[in-house]
């Protein structure tokens, strides 16, 4: 983690939200080093991870640094740049994986299958014909993900391409 993100106005405004020490989302985008965290991209609301549960090589998820739950919780900035990110992820993975087909989706609340219900993240999954759909993948049958490392590399390097040269 890098200095100038602490002091980031956005960030002073995360710090001093209400969050409990328990959301492993929080933690990952706070602790550790992006490239510990997978994440391959950060904005000025949200930013860009890895899946260590993917469901299907490229999965990424798109995180707002605040701790909401609901997608009418979002300041406005935070929604258009969640957008933003779901249009650069779909070129990004276009170009390093050359997916013939992209999910995008958000789970809301445990009784639609969210893993981590207490903060809102968007699914990007990329999807190729024949691979295993949805439902096989929710009954536990996985693809045998590539190494996180060569994943990581791949797509944090499109997304600098695609965004310029970052924060
Ligand atoms: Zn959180």
């Amino acid at each position: 983690m890098s200095d100038k993100y602490l002091y980031s106005p956005w960030r002073l405004d995360y710090i001093l939200s209400e969050k409990p020490g328990d959301c492993i989302l929080c933690r990952y985008q706070d602790l550790g080093s992006d490239e510990e965290n997978l994440i391959v991209w950060r904005g000025k609301t949200c930013y860009a991870m890895l899946n260590r549960y993917p469901y299907n090589n490229g999965h990424i998820m798109l995180v707002p640094y605040q701790h909401l739950k609901n997608l009418s919780d979002l300041p406005p900035e935070t929604l258009a740049e969640l957008g933003v990110l779901a249009q650069k992820s779909e070129q990004a993975l276009h170009n390093a994986y050359r997916c013939e087909g992209i999910n995008i989706g958000l789970n809301l609340g445990k009784a639609a299958g969210a893993g981590v219900d207490e903060h809102l993240h968007v699914h990007v999954v990329p999807r190729w014909s024949g691979d295993n759909n949805f439902m096989s993948v929710v009954n536990g049958e996985r693809v045998i993900p590539e190494d996180f490392r060569t994943s990581f590399v791949r797509l944090r390097e499109e997304f600098q391409k695609l965004m310029g040269k970052g924060e």
